[in-house]
């Protein structure tokens, strides 16, 4: 039996919320993909997008980037997940730059965006920016991306610790992100492949729950229920604590197929029945061979 089954469901929830702020310059994609060939399970492209930028043009930014992306997925799938993946980003970047440069004499406009295209158990994830995919394995939270943000470096180098980094004053300040340069930084955006197993959950948020959560925040709402549910659940959270910032989730949860689950509870059964012969059968043939044994011995005797 294959612990680790051929092919996935994934389930997924979502939520944004302009939680701590009057309006919402976050954005989100949950958009099904179409399974890879010959058991692959099912697909899902996520992403969050973090926009910046005075007089309602966050919005602009983040929602140019949700779109631009899913523009990559309303054909035929990219063969090379990653390389796809850096076009879309540079595309967006182009586009988000082209716009901003309309409007003269403001700061510029420029969103974050994290993105993860999960087909079966394989995801490949990009990030540019300081909004955060996570990954819940066997009840531990670990941090997937790494932030594009001052503090990150100054924790990089040594400068701040962790605890430091969550309390300083440019701890918002974001090093990289789309639309702010003509051109996006070449090492961008950062690419990590994972493959997932059965019962792990997937986390992409924007940074308005940094402030407010802990870890095992995190852990035990998505642990305790289904995607949806766990989206809405931090959303709440984040908002009941007080977060000064726009909050966004997409949870993804994945759990084995129905075939998988199927192939393993008749494997099961054959396992549990196959000892149930052997106690008998055994016995039995003892006292065979016994009973044979007297029955010579007694006409050999004779
Ligand atoms: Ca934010």
């Amino acid at each position: 039996m294959s612990l680790v089954p051929a092919d996935f469901n994934l389930t997924v929830g979502s939520t944004t919320s302009s939680a701590g702020r009057p309006q919402n310059e976050d954005a989100i994609l949950v958009k099904p993909v179409p399974a890879l060939a010959a058991g692959g399970g099912t697909g899902f492209v996520l992403a969050v997008a973090d926009g910046m930028g005075g007089h309602a043009r966050g919005e602009v930014a983040s929602q140019l980037a949700i779109t631009l992306l899913e523009d990559l997925f309303n054909h035929d799938m990219p063969e090379d997940m990653a390389l796809a993946l850096k076009q879309a980003y540079r595309r967006a970047n182009e586009a988000i730059y082209k716009q901003g440069a309309t409007d003269a004499g403001e700061a510029r406009m420029g969103t974050t965006l994290v993105s993860a295209v999960v087909r079966g158990k394989y995801a490949t994830i990009a990030n540019v920016g300081d909004s955060r995919a996570y990954l819940i394995r066997a009840k531990q939270l670990t941090q997937i991306t790494q932030d594009h943000s001052l503090v990150a470096e100054q924790v990089a180098k040594g400068e701040l610790n962790e605890e430091q980094a969550k309390r300083s004053p440019q701890r918002n300040i974001v090093t990289q992100a789309l639309g702010l340069s003509e051109t996006l930084d070449r090492r961008m955006p950062s690419i990590y492949e994972l493959t997932l197993l059965p019962e792990d959950r997937l986390l992409l948020c924007s940074d308005g729950f940094f402030d407010v959560m802990q870890p095992d925040d995190y852990v035990s709402t998505i642990m305790a229920q289904n995607p949806q549910e766990s989206a809405l659940s931090l959303a709440t959270m984040a908002t009941d604590r007080g977060t000064t910032d726009n909050v966004s989730a997409i949870v993804l949860e994945v759990s084995p197929s129905l075939a998988t689950v199927q192939r393993e509870r008749i494997g099961t059964e054959i396992a549990a029945n196959a000892p149930r012969m052997s106690p008998l059968v055994i016995p039995i043939v003892t006292i065979l061979i016994l009973i044979l044994a007297i029955a010579l011995g007694v006409y050999f005797y004779l």
